[in-house]
């Protein structure tokens, strides 16, 4: 998943977005909250309607960007008070509130409000926020299920929608958008038995993700997915990893954690990673992950190809005719070369960090796409760091 911070995938226009194949994009609750505001998202239709995206959004729950970006955060029982990196003001997060705001801001797929563990923790407090979050979850199902109508493109609000002449988008599609792409990927996973139900869209309101915490105490990962999927939930995260733990850490604590989550409902794997970690964990079975990789690297010029990550800001680029890489099919690499895209960075021209985004968002739904066709063949995709893009199968 793309993630587009401020309902905006920094430097892409959403028909970019589109022709390079995203399925679906990545909204930042806290962010949105702050600017413009959750009343001005819902007035406009939902960040569907706000941003012009017909496709699937997921908004998380606020919690990481309040633990991660906020200044003089006071957590309690009943919830976080921080102030705004923005302005300094004051504002109070609640499992109650962070469901407000995400019904508001209208995504297909919204999260639970939990407690991001820091690293390193000691033993209890690996606990603690386990079971706050475990309590919060429990709230953030609750309200979510008392307020799911109020969606804005329910039935009521339904009024913003461009007439597009697609027969399938319509209120109900919309909100099924997410619901879709996962009955696509349970088929993909299912490869070989076909007549996955066809998804067909029956309800109007959003999916509520579970979040599994626990640190890095494996137990306790499975104490918590246990806790998560008897609230039950329609998909479920792996959240507080990639906190600055070993990468092999990170491996272990997915791997173990994914034998505790169910294999029918989707399993979000929060904030990872490179190219070469989503196929791993795509690999041991995880299904959605989001990362700002690939568009904050691409502002800072660099860029992920078949023959591994390249500098583009480097001087030996300065003449050099080819393309990016020549095993891109994106549009940047069909028409421009290296020596253009290295002079674009090197005068700070806001084409550079267009161009360099398009093509690594375009590598890793490349990378990814070629993931889903492995599965669909019952074949695992490898990725060789370094030495290309290597897969048993010749697609
Ligand atoms: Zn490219």
């Amino acid at each position: 998943m793309p993630v587009g911070t401020v309902a905006s995938v920094k430097g892409v226009p959403q028909d970019v977005l589109e022709e390079l194949g995203a399925q679906i994009i990545l909204g930042n609750t806290y962010h949105l909250y702050l600017r413009p505001g959750v009343e001005t998202v819902r007035k406009m239709g939902g960040l569907h309607g706000f941003m012009s995206w017909n496709q699937a959004i997921l908004t998380d729950s606020g919690g990481f960007q309040v633990f991660s970006l906020s200044e003089l955060r006071k957590v309690s029982e009943e919830g976080v008070t921080f102030r705004s990196h923005l302005d300094g003001s004051s504002h109070f997060f609640s499992p109650e509130s962070a469901m407000e705001a995400q019904i508001g801001l209208g995504a297909d797929i919204i999260m639970a409000f939990d407690e991001c563990t820091e690293y390193p923790a000691d033993a209890a407090r690996m606990r603690e926020s386990m079971e706050m979050t475990a309590r919060w979850a429990a709230r953030s199902k609750k309200y979510f299920e008392e307020h799911k109508q109020e969606v804005p493109w329910g039935a009521a609000f339904g009024s913003w929608l461009p007439a597009t002449g697609t027969e399938d988008v319509g209120t109900a599609a919309i909100g099924c958008a997410g619901e879709r792409q996962f009955a696509r990927a349970a088929e993909l996973r299912s490869a070989g038995q076909p007549g996955a139900a066809a998804p067909t869209c029956t309800g109007k309101t959003q999916s509520l993700f579970g979040i599994v915490q626990g640190g890095m105490d494996r137990a306790l990962r499975k104490e918590s997915a246990e806790r998560t999927i008897a609230i039950g939930f329609p998909g479920y995260a792996i959240g507080g990893l990639s906190v600055g733990e070993p990468r092999e850490l990170t491996r272990e604590i997915v791997e173990s954690t994914l034998e505790h989550l169910p294999k029918d409902k989707p399993r979000y794997l929060m904030g990872v990673g490179t190219p070469e970690e989503i196929v791993e964990y795509a690999n041991l079975g995880i299904d959605m992950m989001d990362c700002v990789l690939p568009t904050r690297a691409a502002r800072h010029g660099l860029l992920f190809t078949s023959e591994g990550k390249v500098s583009i800001k480097q001087a030996r680029h300065a003449q050099d005719q080819g393309s990016l890489d020549p095993k891109c099919g994106c549009k940047v690499c069909g028409r421009y070369s290296r020596a253009y895209l290295r002079h674009l960075y090197a005068s700070n021209e806001v084409l550079a960090q267009v161009l360099n985004t398009i093509h690594n968002l375009s590598f890793y739904l490349d990378t990814i796409e070629r993931v889903r066709h492995s599965i669909l063949l019952g074949e695992e995709y490898r990725f060789l760091s370094g030495a290309g893009l290597d897969r048993n199968l010749e697609l």
